[in-house]
Order: structure tokens, then sequence, then C-alpha cells
């Protein structure tokens, strides 16, 4: 079935205009990750680490691959994304921001007493683009599943992403919609998992028993690819395959805590920690080189 492309930046099958694109996508990524810097600096906003290690793929989903149209937020035919892992909800503010859902400027006031904008995504009606108030783990996939069967029965066309945490896969309730998605045969789901190989006080592989993570996805009905989660053409290739024929699809994305900033990447402390000014300067520079080279 033909999905008109609401993609800011779209998809060519020429390699100088694929070549543009990528640059495009991640040019936006580095900026994102400043922004990211800078608000959790400016109000005390905690989980950057995780937010940084998500950026490329949301960047990804909401610049190449979402039908999605800011200027009609609630189109019936509009594809669902949920931010699962619900902490990661500063990344999701700032990509919302970019995207046009509203002006970057409402996240001037970040944080502050009667902010709509807090550490975890509001209840849907209250922000354009926010499909579901996510923070508690383990619930958004479930979510999507219902708003995936409601496509369905209803014969739309709309298809639904869920972004979740490796930790996040420690929730019962993620195995349970794996059962039902993988029972049901819910080609129109797809989940991208962000194995940033911690969780909020450990490493999560240590927590609980992730591994082999791509052959429990399959074990359970679905169609599994590993790609590398801050290669922009590796996360293309893969979204590109979704959907399947019969079954969902997971994407297991390789990250890293804290990705494009050195001094942050894979220290777990920076689950929690709030950059000083001169770790902002620091990152500030490191963020002005990507942004050249690339
Ligand atoms: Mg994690």
């Amino acid at each position: 079935m033909n999905r008109p492309n609401y993609a800011l930046v779209e998809v060519k099958d020429d390699a100088q205009e694929d070549n543009i694109k990528l640059h495009e996508l991640k040019k936006r990524a580095a900026l994102l990750r400043w922004r990211i810097l800078q608000t959790s600096h400016k109000a005390s906003v905690p989980h950057l680490g995780s937010c940084l290690s998500c950026i490329d793929i949301l960047t990804a989903l909401y610049f190449s691959e979402l039908r999605i149209d800011p200027a009609n937020p609630c189109s019936p035919d509009r594809d669902r994304f949920i931010l699962s892992k619900g902490h990661g909800a500063p990344a999701l503010f700032q990509v919302l921001a970019m995207r046009g859902f509203y002006s970057e400027s409402m996240l001037d006031n970040y944080g502050e007493d009667g902010t709509i904008f807090a550490e975890h995504p509001p209840a849907p009606g209250i922000l354009p683009g926010i499909e579901a108030a996510t923070g508690s783990l383990g619930h958004g996939l479930p979510i999507g599943l219902g708003m995936a069967l409601a496509a369905r029965m209803n014969k739309q066309d709309y298809r639904v992403y869920a972004l979740l945490g490796d930790g996040e896969c420690n929730e019962g309730t993620i195995w349970e919609a794996a059962l039902l998605a993988g029972a049901q045969k819910l080609n129109n789901v797809c989940v991208v998992i962000d194995f940033n190989k911690w969780q909020a006080t450990d490493r999560s592989r240590e927590v609980m028993a992730l591994d082999p993570l791509v052959d429990k996805w399959r074990a359970f009905g679905w169609n599994a690819h590993e790609v590398d989660g801050h290669n922009m053409e590796d996360l293309l290739g893969a979204l590109k395959k979704f959907p399947a024929e019969s079954k969902p699809t997971a994407i297991i994305a390789h990250t890293v805590k804290g990705s494009g900033i050195s001094f942050m990447e894979d220290d777990n402390n920076w689950h929690y920690r709030i950059p000083s000014v001169e770790d902002l300067a620091k990152a500030k520079l490191e963020l002005k080189l990507e942004v050249e080279s690339v």
C-alpha cells in the first residue's frame, strides 16, 4: 500500500542524494545532543547518558521514517511512536521541537514550576506528538500493541514504533507483549531497543540475563536485526526492513550510554549527573568538531 511521505529528509535511490541525507541527519543529531546538554545543565534534568544513547535512533525515526505531520498531530493515519523508556523524555522533547510540533522556545522553561516539560512524557493531549505517558517501565510496548490491534481491526495502515531500554527488558510486561505480538503476527509493530549495556545502577546484562537478546526476540516470533545504533546508515537500513511480511520487527540497536561526548561515554555516573559550566564548554568543543566533520 502506498504511504505518503511526510519525512523532512527524503529517501532517494541515488548515492549522492543518500550522502546529503546522511549528512543532514548526522548534523541534526549533533545539534540535538547540544540542546539536550544545555537543557540538562540549565534545568538540572538527569538521564543525560540515556538521552545521548538514543538520540541517533530518534533522529532516524523522526526525520526519515515516521509518517507524521506536525501540522496535524492527531491525524488518524499518523504513525504512532511511544518512548517506552520514558526517562529519555528530554531527548524526545527536543526532537519534537526540531520536527516542528511546537516552538523550540517553549523548552526555555523546562523543569520550572508549572511547565509541561518534566522528566517524563506527559499524558496524550497535553503536548503535541506525545502518544503515551511513560516512565513507569514496561508499559510502552503493551500500549503500542493495543494501537496496532486497533489499526488491524479498523483497517488502517499506520505503523506503531516503540523505543525500549535494555534495562527495561527486565520487565515481565515486555515479554508478555512480545508473546502476544508474535502470536497475533502484528507486522505493523516495530520495537527498537536502545542496548546501551547499562541500567540505572549496574550493567544491564549482569542484572538480568539479557543475552542473546536478538535470539530471544526471534524465539518469540519476531523478525529481529542487530545494528550499530549510532550508525545512521545501519539504522535506516534496518528500519527499511520493516514491516516484515507476517511478523513484528525488533531492532536491537547497540549503543553507548553518553554517546557523542567522550568524557560521558560508557560512564554510568551520567545517568544522574548534571553537567557543569566546564563540562558544557568541553562538550561544546567536541560537538563543534562533530558538526564540522559530518
Ligand atoms: Mg540502558
